[in-house]
């Protein structure tokens, strides 16, 4: 179990992690979701010993992580940029680790063939790492990360740099990868999609510090707050009570009636759905809608709107 507390990272005046808390079960995936700055390549580097802690501690089974190196806490780290050794084949990249322990070279050839296989290179050990297709580079990297067969993985966007729908072909393989190793995994995103199909808990971070955690059905169903609403991509208005709420794009309907009216103001289609901007009458706020199947009323049309109450969510904060 990995246990981190109240870590704070700074560069400069920079604060990159804030007092953030996190616990990671033994073969649990979490995954951190963030934009860009938030912290998240940060809070792996701290993790694996790179960035020092100007407060906070991390510990492992109840073992304070402080004073042990980064080779020696059993972490795999595939780092955002996936930073392969562009001379070396893909055996001298995936053995790096397993040298660095100085195992007996048989037992690395035989854990390299292992990794490769795992992640789908069988046959790769000699072909240099600048030949290959991005998909293959980050592959090579993942391998290296699993060679010395950690109790831990930490993976930043290890999707990043690949297109969509190269990037939807690996998550899938991932989950899989992840069932079958049944080892702890923190891994950071950008990409809601990527984070919600992965975690077993979802993690939302702001500014260093974590919004919110839970399961990735809780974390998209109730938001907490109104940061975490608008990064999922909730609307939130005052036009619905004394409180703030949050109400999800797909909780709204259009109809001839309503007691909530308004006026459409744009409207866009998206790849399996319509995005139709309302402003309400009687507020300043405007509703991002989705609406499936059929064609949106056009700009400037007068609508009313039934919104259900499993899409809206009353926030505190
Ligand atoms: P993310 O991975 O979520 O994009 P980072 O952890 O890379 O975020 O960065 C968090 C913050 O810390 C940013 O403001 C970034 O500019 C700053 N930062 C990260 N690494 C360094 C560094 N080596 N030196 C100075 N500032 C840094
Ligand atoms: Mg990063």
């Amino acid at each position: 179990m990995l246990d981190v507390r109240g870590i704070t990272v700074h560069f400069g005046d920079t604060v990159a992690l804030d007092a953030l808390d996190l616990s990671v079960g033994d073969d649990e995936v979490v995954c951190m979701l963030g934009a860009s700055g938030s912290g998240k390549s940060t809070l792996l580097r701290a993790i694996a010993g790179l960035e020092p802690l100007a407060a906070g501690t991390i510990a492992r089974d109840g073992v304070d992580l402080a004073t042990t190196p980064p080779h020696r806490r059993d972490v795999g780290l595939m780092f955002q940029d996936h930073s392969l050794f562009p001379h070396r084949d893909v055996r001298g990249n995936v053995a790096f680790g397993l040298r660095m322990r100085r195992l007996p070279r048989d037992e690395i050839e035989a854990r390299v063939h292992e990794v490769l296989e795992m992640v789908g290179l069988s046959g790769y050990e000699h072909r240099g790492v600048r030949q290959l297709s991005g998909g293959e580079q980050q592959r090579v990297a993942l391998a290296r990360a699993l060679a010395p067969a950690p109790s831990l993985l930490l993976l930043d966007e290890p999707l990043g740099a690949l297109d969509r729908a190269l990037r939807e072909e690996l998550t899938v393989e991932l989950k899989m990868l992840f069932d079958r190793l049944q080892i702890a995994v923190l891994l950071v995103t950008h990409d809601h999609d990527e984070a919600f199909a992965l975690g077993d808990r979802v993690a939302v971070m702001h500014r260093g510090r974590v919004e919110q955690v839970g399961p990735p059905a809780d974390v998209w169903r109730r938001p907490e707050s109104e940061l975490v609403a608008r990064f999922l991509g909730w609307n939130v208005t005052y036009a619905l009570g004394s409180k703030p709420s949050a109400v999800r794009p797909d909780a709204v309907t259009l109809t001839a009636d309503g007691s909530l009216r308004g006026t459409v103001v744009s409207r866009a289609f998206r790849r399996d759905h319509f995005r139709v901007l309302i402003e309400l009458e009687g507020s300043r706020d405007a509703l991002d809608v989705s609406i499936r199947g059929a064609e949106p009323p056009a700009v400037g049309t007068q609508v009313g709107l039934v919104i259900d109450p499993d899409g809206v969510v009353e926030l505190d904060r």
